[in-house]
This record gives C-alpha cells, sequence and structure tokens, in this order.
C-alpha cells in the first residue's frame, strides 16, 4: 500500500481530537512529500540535523515535532521553527530553550518525557521526577516556553498487560496537572490502545512509511 493510503487509513481511524503524527526520521524527503500531498501536516524527527534540513526543503504550512533526545546546544537549530519538543528531561534542556525562544521572539511549546518503561536505557524522566520539576519555582521563570504535557515511549513488547499498565501510570501523572492538554503517546505497534488510555498525539513511523533502513 502507498504512503497516502495509509496515512489516510490510519488517520481516519482517529478521533479529531487525536493528532497523529508522521514520525519521518530515516526516511528520504519524497516520502514526506507524498505524506504531505495525502494531507499531513504534523512531522515528527528525532535528530536536528535531519529536522533543519527537512524544514528548509519542505513546505513551510508543516508542524514540526522533535521527539528525539535533544543536546541543549543543539536547541539553537531548531528554535526558529519547531514547533513543540516531546523529549524534555531536565531544568538545564528547558532553560536553553527558553533561552533560544526568547531571542527568536518566540514562546516554545514542550512536553515533558516520562519513563514508566522497565528499560533501564530509556531515556526521561521518573514521575517522581517530573513532580519535582513541576514543583521548581525556575520553571516558573521561563516565560518563553510552555509545559503542554507529556511524553512516554513505552516497553517494547507482545504482552500487551505491561503496555496497558504503562500508559495508564502515565495518564495517571498526566491528570494530576490540570493545565496540561497534551498526551503523546503511542506509536505504530500500540497507538489505538494509547488512545483508549487518553493520548491525545500519536507518533506513527513504519506503519506508514514501511521498515526503516537507519544505516541511511
Ligand atoms: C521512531 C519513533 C516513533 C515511531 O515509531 P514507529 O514504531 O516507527 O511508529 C515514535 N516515537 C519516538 C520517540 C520515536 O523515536
Amino acid at each position: 500500500m502507498s504512503i497516502a493510503s495509509v496515512y489516510n487509513q490510519v488517520k481516519n481511524s482517529l478521533n479529531s481530537n487525536v493528532t497523529l503524527i508522521a514520525v519521518s526520521k530515516t526516511y528520504p524527503e519524497e516520502c514526506l512529500q507524498q505524506a504531505y500531498n495525502a494531507g499531513a501536516r504534523d512531522f515528527g524527527e528525532s535528530k536536528v540535523q535531519e529536522l533543519t534540513r527537512k524544514y528548509e526543503n519542505l513546505p513551510k504550512d508543516i508542524t514540526w515535532h522533535m521527539i528525539g533526545h535533544l543536546q541543549t546546544n543543539k536547541v539553537k537549530y531548531i528554535a526558529p521553527f519547531v514547533s513543540l519538543i516531546h523529549s524534555v528531561d531536565s531544568l538545564k534542556l528547558l532553560q536553553e530553550i527558553n533561552k533560544q525562544a526568547r531571542k527568536n521572539n518566540r514562546t516554545i511549546d514542550v512536553l515533558l518525557e516520562v519513563h514508566v518503561a522497565r528499560e533501564q536505557t530509556k531515556s526521561g524522566l521518573t514521575p517522581l521526577q517530573i513532580n519535582e520539576l513541576m514543583a521548581m519555582s525556575e520553571l516558573a521563570e521561563l516565560e518563553n516556553i510552555k509545559v503542554r504535557g507529556l511524553m512516554s515511549i513505552g516497553t517494547f513488547t507482545d504482552d500487551e498487560s505491561i503496555t496497558r499498565s504503562e500508559f495508564e501510570q502515565v495518564k495517571n501523572l498526566f491528570d494530576k496537572y490540570p493545565k496540561f492538554d497534551i498526551l503523546s503517546m503511542g506509536m505504530s505497534g500500540d497507538y489505538q490502545l494509547a488512545v483508549e488510555y487518553g493520548s491525545t498525539m500519536v507518533r506513527v513511523g513504519s506503519m506508514i512509511f514501511g521498515a526503516r533502513d537507519y544505516s541511511k
């Protein structure tokens, strides 16, 4: 099936209150253009250099999402145009995003990346660390960022009960903060389940674009 038809199929399966992000990391620009032609406007990338290149070469009405680990020294490259940074995991990074947003006369929306998965290697903050960060007075001083909600990456597993329990933990944390309005949860393998648990933004890559080739 073509990129356009799978994109439309996934899109049509979702309620209008759920944003579908086409996760286009590693795929060539022609593939993004095909999804764009089918109506996709939200794209997710995980590397700063690739994101910046694609931003420059593709239509300017695209909403760009940074979903990968972000180093503070690279924030400046995406600050002029990025719409939402999903992967914030420290106060230091928030402070840098705030600084670069101010330089660009913007407010940048961000999500805090929450870690509930079992794998130790996964990045993100534990629910306890998120509560601590949200309580910091330094956070309130950052006028050029807006913390809109949470992003989570689940354990890679076939065991649905693990996925459900993780989604539930993330949703419970999300509900503690009435100001939050974005819950970025769910990927190709589990986005329907994520929506059941209140996800408002799903990040779907390989299902739309096909198997990824990381060597590119
Ligand atoms: C790659 C990636 C996705 C998309 O994964 P698929 O399984 O290809 O849908 C979603 N979220 C993050 C953070 C990613 O890095």
